[in-house]
């Protein structure tokens, strides 16, 4: 490890936020002279979690295509469907992180200037100089700025009061069951139990899928309903099969990160991340939108011009009622989400989603939706909950 000197970068955290900014620091010859720590305090961080995203081109990437084990180019809302609808110009993608992280490694190992620490940060102090940041075994490195995907040290935890959960499990079966070009999104046809829960069935070969119950919620998804919603779910195929592995996550569903964790009093301490508010409160997904912002950090170490992120006013006004119905009403989750994909083409909604349509074209979206009900809860709107 490198001594006691100052150094440029630091980073906290070695997951997807903390890998990207690294990616494109080294990209956009930021660490030509420069020195970047990047630290990492669980050593065996390997397959965690899968990330997926949809994306309108052939992403474009090196580092992404290396990466994905499985992209899809049609949809369906229902495992029973026989019919799906083409998503192109998109496709919906699919990478395990253990491939992301080693990929990431791969390249970064590349660069002399980058080097990584497996240690925990515990502590940090600012300085005249820097940030001094002090690691599990008590070595302490100065920084002259730190990106940190880590709540701890330099927040205490967020109260966060509405979570997606979820639970998959990979299934394998003894012969060919699923159409390996389509995918299943938020099919509804399972019990929603007074929330908003759904199945998605992401097929990685013919024989092959990730089979996940998700709920938008206060309290977590049920366990056994899980278990017992995928096993009921993969019995319908009418084959053998087996169970090959296990994912379960929870992801805040909260605009409370953005405003309360996008700056630091220290401006040289930049959250990157989950912690920045990066994912999107009302679907969960943040991957691709860490590899944009860190390309825009990246672009501000050779500017010195940092910018906290923030969400346009438009789509925080949307995420919050919508946040609000969820909360309010979860019984009609159902009924929103339905409307809103039966209701538009596949290509609007990745689009609205992604926060690039025109009000015009939000406003054809919108049409599709319980009007009332939005109108209902609009005067109910709790802000930065
Ligand atoms: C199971 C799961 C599945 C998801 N699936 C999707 C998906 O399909 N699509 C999508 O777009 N988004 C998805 N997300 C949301 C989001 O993209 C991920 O959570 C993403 O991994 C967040 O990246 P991050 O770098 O902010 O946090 P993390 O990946 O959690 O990285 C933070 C890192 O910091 C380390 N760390 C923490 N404290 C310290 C410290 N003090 N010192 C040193 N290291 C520290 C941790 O060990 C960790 O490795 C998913 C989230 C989960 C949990």
């Amino acid at each position: 490890m490198t001594s006691n000197n100052k150094i440029d970068y630091g980073i906290v955290g070695a997951g997807a936020a903390g890998l990207w900014l690294a990616l494109e620091l080294d990209r956009g010859n930021c660490l030509t002279n420069r020195k970047l720590i990047i630290f990492e305090e669980n050593a065996q961080k390997g397959d965690d979690r899968t990330w997926c995203f949809w994306s309108p081109d052939d992403v474009g990437d090196s580092v992404i295509k290396n990466s994905v084990s499985h992209s899809w180019s049609r949809v369906s809302y229902s495992c029973s469907a026989k019919n799906s609808i083409s998503i192109s110009p998109y496709r919906y993608y699919y990478i395990r992180s253990s491939d992301f992280y080693e990929e990431a490694k791969r390249v970064l190992n590349k660069n002399p200037n980058i080097e990584f620490v497996y240690e925990s940060v515990e502590d940090y102090t600012s300085t005249d100089v820097g940030i001094e940041l002090k690691t599990g075994t008590g070595q302490k490195i100065m920084c002259e700025k730190v990106f940190t995907s880590a709540f701890k040290p330099f927040y205490s935890l967020p109260q966060i009061h509405f979570w997606q959960t979820f639970a998959g499990r990979r299934v394998k079966f003894e012969k060919e069951v699923f159409d390996n070009r389509c995918f299943t999104l938020m099919d509804f046809g399972i019990p929603q139990g007074g929330a908003t829960q759904f199945l998605y069935v992401l097929p990685t070969s013919k024989t092959e899928a990730l089979i996940e119950v998700t709920k938008f919620g206060k309290e977590d998804l049920d366990r056994e309903f899980a278990s017992q919603t995928i096993e009921k779910a993969v019995k319908t195929f009418d084959a053998g099969y087996r169970f090959i592995d296990e994912e379960t996550g929870k992801i805040p569903m909260s605009l409370k990160l953005e405003s309360e964790f996008s700056t630091h009093p220290d401006a040289r301490i930049i959250p990157i991340g989950t912690v920045s508010g990066a994912i999107k409160a009302t679907t969960g997904y943040g991957f691709l939108e860490m590899r944009n912002r860190a390309k825009v950090i990246a672009q501000g170490c050779i500017s010195g011009n940092f910018q906290p992120f923030r969400q346009s006013a438009r789509f925080k006004f949307y995420d919050q009622l919508l946040l609000t119905i969820l909360k309010e009403e979860p019984q009609r989750g159902k009924e929103v989400f339905t409307s809103l994909l039966y209701g538009t083409p596949p290509q609007k909604v990745f689009k609205f989603l992604s926060e690039k349509t025109s009000i015009f074209e939000d406003l054809h979206v919108f049409s599709s939706l319980p009007v009332t009900l939005f109108l209902k809860h609009l005067v109910k709107l709790n802000w930065n909950k």
